[in-house]
């Protein structure tokens, strides 16, 4: 059986996520204040921030918020 694990309000599977925050947890993140994408996908629960609002940036991923204060900043 497959194991859930609720984030940011959508079900992702348990074995995807830890992948993702494992991979997180090895990019340094700076803060952007507004983007301007139309739109980018969090690497962690795959949610996607507008155009406008603040994310964290490494390269050509991107991390919301919610992940970074509940599953990223908090274990490093
Ligand atoms: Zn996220």
């Amino acid at each position: 059986m497959t194991e859930y694990v609720d984030v940011n309000g959508a079900k992702i599977e348990r074995s995807y996520f830890d992948d993702n925050v494992a991979e997180a947890h090895e990019y340094e993140w700076s803060l952007v204040r507004e983007i301007s994408d139309d739109h980018v996908h969090c690497i962690v629960c795959d949610v996607a921030v507008s155009r406008g609002m603040s994310a964290f940036r490494s390269g050509s991923k991107w991390l919301c918020k919610y992940c970074m204060e509940h599953f990223v900043c908090d274990k490093t």
